[in-house]
């Protein structure tokens, strides 16, 4: 890789690198910077294109949202070795710990970020991307707790403030699933899908009634911004912007703590094609389908 090195104003060339070799500057990560990110740093400083400095690391690579998304142990060993660090370091930096069901929980570009952290981002060269920046479950910022800022800047007030402690439970809930692959009796990612599939429109007297959620009849505030301004997204993408982010978590908090039984109760809430497909969904998650977490319920009552 032929690489120019930029020092003020002017550009010196430094020898070509061959494939795979040391980089002969690396730039400094920063806290919980995105592996893409990182790379596309290096790729301004050295005057190439993204993709070239990415190739240069892993010669059949073609897009960085793979390589974050899906990066392997044997593809993590040469870009630790160009960038002089560890592979454990460059895994982190990627979403290698999240599994393949949860990635459409991750968005494929900025939506949020962190007033508090971004102060301390590296004022030369572009804004790097943090890890945390995509992540579609999120509230709060991984590293200080502070909440997060719509990158749209959109200063509208969520619509279910009094549902805060449960937000960030759900917040909690799809993290430790997402993050480190624990859950409970439920998958909390799957309840969020279940939370937004098309509920009957004779539940509601909204005028947009065909457009409602199961959501709606967890936080009930919810059916009021569908019936005025918004769609929400579908079971398969499922990432809300940040206003609207705190209905589904607290949702997916409520629903958790009452147990299987919630789910028959919101099955029947639900009509046709999608009564069909939330039993699908709600049979794979539980192993069992929600009727008989209603029987099971009566019996013990
Ligand atoms: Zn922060």
């Amino acid at each position: 890789m032929a690489t120019r090195t930029r020092y003020g104003s002017g550009v010196r060339v430094t020898p070509k690198l061959r494939h795979c070799g040391q980089l002969p500057v690396v730039l400094p990560p920063l806290t919980d910077e995105l592996l893409s990110s990182w790379i596309r740093r290096h790729a301004i400083f050295y005057g190439v294109p993204p993709v070239t400095m990415l190739r240069h690391c892993l010669s059949d690579a073609s897009a960085m949202r793979a390589i974050d998304l899906r990066l392997t142990v044997e593809q993590a060993a040469p870009i630790a070795h160009v960038f002089r660090t560890d592979a454990t370091i460059v895994r982190q930096m990627s979403f290698a710990n999240v599994s393949t069901g949860s990635h459409r929980w991750i968005a494929a570009k900025s939506m949020q970020f962190c007033a508090n952290c971004s102060r301390q981002a590296n004022a030369n060269g572009p804004e790097p991307v943090r890890r945390s920046q995509l992540l579609g479950w999120r509230l709060t910022c991984v590293q200080c707790g502070s909440p997060l800022i719509d990158t749209d800047n959109r200063s509208t007030p969520p619509p279910c403030a009094a549902y805060g402690t449960d937000a960030f439970e759900g917040q909690r809930l799809i993290d430790d699933e997402a993050e480190r692959g624990v859950r409970t009796w439920a998958a909390p990612t799957e309840l969020a899908r279940l939370l937004l599939m098309r509920r009957d429109p004779r539940t509601t007297h909204l005028k947009r009634s065909a457009n409602i959620r199961l959501l709606g009849v967890i936080v009930p505030e919810i059916d009021a911004v569908v019936n005025s301004e918004i769609s929400l997204p579908s079971p398969a993408n499922p990432i809300l912007p940040l206003w609207l982010r705190p209905a589904l978590l607290a949702g997916v908090s409520i629903v958790e703590r009452q147990g299987p039984a919630m789910l028959a109760w919101l099955q029947s809430k639900t009509i046709g094609q999608n009564r069909t497909r939330f039993s699908e969904l709600a049979t794979t998650m539980l192993g069992t389908p929600p009727e008989r977490a209603t029987l099971s319920l009566l019996q013990h009552n």
